[in-house]
């Protein structure tokens, strides 16, 4: 069965479609068809999941299947919860991982407190109606330096204690098990289990 998804970041694609395969029961997640022909709403709200349900309720008007939408960041204690909502354009509308870790790294430097967590919540949708939001939050410490070369965004900045290595230095998989994303993903994917 076809579950579709309007995201153009490829690092949250690729843990979508891992956790489709891994704990999905026969779900298909593909790209919405058309999405880069589609203006992007803008993400006006201030909390994930305002906005995970702001992006699902607009893209499912594209089509007729159900699709889902997820909004995601990272919270750092010392920063005061930022970047937050902000995490894709911390630094500025059209920056990259690197110039986002360049300066959470500047923000954080002789800082004690590293506490941090990334937060996900995905928003399902059909026709413009939303149905349903799930929620997923994973700890960990922020480093002074990055460290591994897998996931994406914040992740090799991001230790986390269980692991005791950051999440680019975990394998997908194993990143999966424990992720903000593995976990609302699963959510929903019980969610929809349940619902057939
Ligand atoms: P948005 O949900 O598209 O608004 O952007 C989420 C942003 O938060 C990403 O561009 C990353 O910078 C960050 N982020 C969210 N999830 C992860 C993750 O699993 N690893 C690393 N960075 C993440």
């Amino acid at each position: 069965m076809i579950l579709y998804c309007a995201t153009t970041n490829p690092g949250k694609l690729r843990e979508f479609q891992g956790a489709a395969r891994s704990f999905g029961e026969g779900w298909d997640v593909r790209v919405l068809p058309g999405l880069k022909e589609i203006e992007p709403p803008e993400e006006t709200a201030e909390t994930f999941e305002e906005n995970a349900i702001l992006k699902a309720r607009y893209y499912s008007k594209h089509t007729g299947e159900l699709l889902f939408c997820d909004d995601s960041g990272l919270e750092v204690d010392a920063l005061d919860g930022a970047p937050g909502v902000y995490s894709a354009r911390y630094a500025g509308g059209h920056a990259g991982d690197g110039a986002n870790n360049a300066l959470l790294k500047s923000r954080m430097r002789g800082r004690e407190n590293r506490a941090a967590r990334f937060r996900c919540v995905v928003a399902i949708a059909r026709a413009g109606q939303p149905l349903a939001a799930f929620h997923g939050v994973v700890e960990g410490l922020i480093l002074d330096e990055e460290r591994g070369s897998g996931g994406f965004g914040y992740d090799p900045l991001f230790h986390h204690p269980p692991f005791n290595c950051t999440l680019a230095e975990a394998s997908a998989e194993r990143k999966l098990t424990v992720s903000h994303r593995g976990q609302a993903l699963g959510a929903m994917l019980r969610w929809l289990a349940a619902r057939e």
